[in-house]
């Protein structure tokens, strides 16, 4: 069911308690302002979700609100996720839906990290 971007924050988003440690995840990277981790259902090989540790919905309250080390800290972890994995000479897609149209389903601000294969078109209609 997607979610509407402009709802206040849950705490009890599966991605907050991902991490709080109530549920398990297999973490690909973690700093001060983000944590990487393995999509439960991938879409392509490589198919990692990176989340900021602060509380925001979506991309519209996280750049409008987010301190700028937050900013900063997520940006440079998405990149550097994405380095890591070796993902930059093959190439990936980053993603990130807000809000009803884009089908966002969780309510705590991620990026998915698509790789691994050639990703086709940015749409599928
Ligand atoms: P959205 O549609 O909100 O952009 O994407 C949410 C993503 O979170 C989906 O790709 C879905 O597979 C993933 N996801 C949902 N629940 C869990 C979970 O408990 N663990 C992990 N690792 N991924 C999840």
């Amino acid at each position: 069911m997607p979610i509407d971007a402009t709802q206040p924050y849950d705490d009890s988003n599966i991605f907050a308690r991902i991490l709080r440690g109530e549920i398990p995840s297999k973490t690909v990277y973690e700093d001060e302002y983000a944590l990487a981790f393995h999509d439960i259902n991938p879409l392509s090989p490589a198919h990692i979700l990176v989340i900021p540790k602060g509380s925001y919905v979506s991309w519209d309250d996280f750049s409008a609100t987010a301190s700028d080390a937050e900013i900063a800290g997520f940006v440079r972890a998405v990149g550097k996720v994405a380095r890591d994995c070796g993902l930059v000479e093959p190439g990936y897609r980053l993603l990130a839906n807000a809000g009803l149209n884009s089908g966002q389903e969780v309510p705590h601000l991620h990026v998915h990290i698509f790789g691994g294969r050639p990703l086709g078109p940015m749409l599928s209609s």
